[in-house]
């Protein structure tokens, strides 16, 4: 067996349920997409993307030795196809239903790096990424073959559909690279539009091209401040993200339950928060007790509280009156700002 084939071999028998290998090249084409992207500010308030560095798209920036990137895609749908509306809940983003893939991902592939050492007989160099650099990951996935770009900006794997996380370990090893099959002369999506026309508030502004001023998940984790008063309709029951751009892909209906038993429902935060427990939550450290290990922790708690507002608003929760009045009296400014809307949406006809 070559080096790669073992490599492979350990990576599956370790549980990953992707691999490609891709050479450590710079990748000229993905900067000019990325940077007409950043231009064109569809990065919004995204500091860590805005930011211009090398180390995106020039594996050696971050390990000079690079020779060869490996990608891992592992699969976090827990089986559930259709999740229903809870009146008095809001939806959490599949990805964040277990634990922080972050920690879960990264402290596999630490072990990967040390049963890789008798596998190869000696101590390769590597970098892990675990969701925790801004390269290029997707551009890599493609290139080793690992799927194609769907019209929703995600990689799509044509066995396992969407719901992936990517991860890499950049190495010295010079490996034998994957290509990719897909056809460039054809769109893989085909005719289909479903994630362009579904997308409620219309982010998706064209094929792979993403608006995330306008995007629900941007939002709702990754803005810190308030959430112009236009958005607030279209993000429905999301309290943490949004899936309804995967959910629609024809691709999705491939996705199995994962193995990955940390990244399952009983976890975590599971797919629903109850807006009265959230709305209700009183210091940081509540929060920290309750979500610790979450990828929840990402929005905060005055983020996760100001998302609940919002929740509550559009489903007209009038059980959540009392909270949010109390919000309004003792609440922080911003957080004032967004229960005052929801008890004026909650009250309204
Ligand atoms: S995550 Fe939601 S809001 Fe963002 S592009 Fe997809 S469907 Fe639209
Ligand atoms: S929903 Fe259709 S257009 Fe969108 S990514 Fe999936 S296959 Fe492509």
């Amino acid at each position: 067996m070559s080096i790669t084939e073992n490599v492979k071999r350990l990576s599956y028998e370790m549980g990953f349920d992707l691999v490609s290998v891709s050479r450590a090249e710079p990748l000229e084409r993905d900067r000019l997409k990325y940077q007409e992207w950043k231009e064109k500010g569809y990065a919004a308030g995204l500091q860590y993307m805005i930011r211009e560095e090398p180390r995106r798209w020039v594996p050696q920036d971050l390990l000079p030795e690079a020779r060869s990137v490996i990608t891992f895609g592992v699969n976090f749908f827990s089986g559930i196809k259709n999740v229903e509306t809870r009146r008095g809940y809001g939806r959490v983003a599949r990805y964040a239903w277990g634990k922080d893939y972050h920690e879960v991902v990264r402290d596999r592939l630490e072990e990967w790096v040390e049963r890789l050492v008798p596998v190869i007989g000696r101590r390769a160099k590597t970098k892990i990424l675990a969701d925790s650099s801004p390269l290029l990951e997707k551009a890599f996935a493609y290139q080793g073959g690992m799927g194609f770009v769907g019209k929703n900006t995600l990689l799509i794997s044509r066995k396992m559909g969407s719901f992936l996380f990517l991860s890499e370990v950049l190495t010295d090893l010079e490996l034998e690279p994957d290509v990719s099959k897909e056809d460039e002369s054809k769109d893989a999506c085909g005719a289909c539009k479903e994630c362009l026309v579904k997308c409620p508030t219309n982010a998706l502004v064209a094929p792979r091209q993403l608006d995330a001023r306008k995007c629900i998940s941007y939002w709702t984790i990754e803005n810190k401040g308030e959430i112009p008063l236009d958005m607030r309709p279209g993000i429905g029951d999301w309290i943490f993200g949004c899936d309804i751009c995967q959910e629609v892909c024809p691709y999705n209906g491939l996705a199995k339950e994962t193995l990955w038993k940390e990244l399952h429902q009983d976890q975590g935060a599971g797919p629903h928060l109850s807006l009265l427990e959230i709305l209700s939550m009183k210091t940081d450290e509540e929060f920290k007790k309750r979500f610790a290990g979450s990828p929840i922790m990402r929005a905060k708690r005055f983020g996760l509280m100001r998302n609940a507002c919002i929740v509550a608003g559009n489903q007209k929760f009038k059980e959540a009156g009392p909270v949010l009045e109390e919000l309004v009296k003792n609440g922080d400014p911003l957080l004032k700002d967004h229960a005052e809307w929801a008890l004026a949406a909650i009250s309204s006809s």
